[in-house]
């Protein structure tokens, strides 16, 4: 963990919120409820947001830290690591066209974005694990 986040659980109010998400009393404002948005990316870098639109090197300097700080070492900035192209050819092979019958929550998933397709490109295949589900009560998790 980078030591810029040890300063920020310090701050009154931290807490958990989520996965890699955590909120806080903003310390460049006064703050009762926990405005300060705290976030860490993929790459472990620290995104913060004041949701009272602090500037964020007031937030930064109150809390005694730098914009540089909020930043991965240098070094320790692993990429995730990507499947080989083999596994995406496999998945690929498993996706159907939409226009098959068995892609109709695909087609149903486009449709409730905005999208009525006429036809179907052949670039966007539906893939039988794929989810959606309309209603809240259905969703997982
Ligand atoms: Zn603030």
């Amino acid at each position: 963990m980078q030591p810029a986040f040890e300063r920020l659980q310090k701050l009154p109010g931290f807490k958990a919120c989520g996965k890699n998400q955590y909120e806080a009393q903003c310390p460049a404002h006064e703050d009762r409820k926990a405005s300060l948005s705290i976030s860490i990316g993929a790459n472990e870098n620290i995104l913060l947001y004041c949701h009272a639109k602090c500037d964020l090197d007031r937030v930064l300097r109150c809390i005694g830290l730098q914009e540089k700080d909020l930043f991965a070492p240098k070094g320790n900035n692993h990429k995730p690591e990507s499947a080989p192209p083999s596994y995406w050819r496999r998945v690929w092979g498993e996706t159907i066209p939409l226009d098959n019958e068995a892609s109709e929550p695909g087609r149903r998933y486009l449709e409730n974005r905005g999208l009525k397709l006429t036809s179907y490109p052949k670039d966007i295949r539906f893939h039988s694990t794929l989810a959606y589900f309309v209603d809240q009560q259905t969703k997982p998790g």
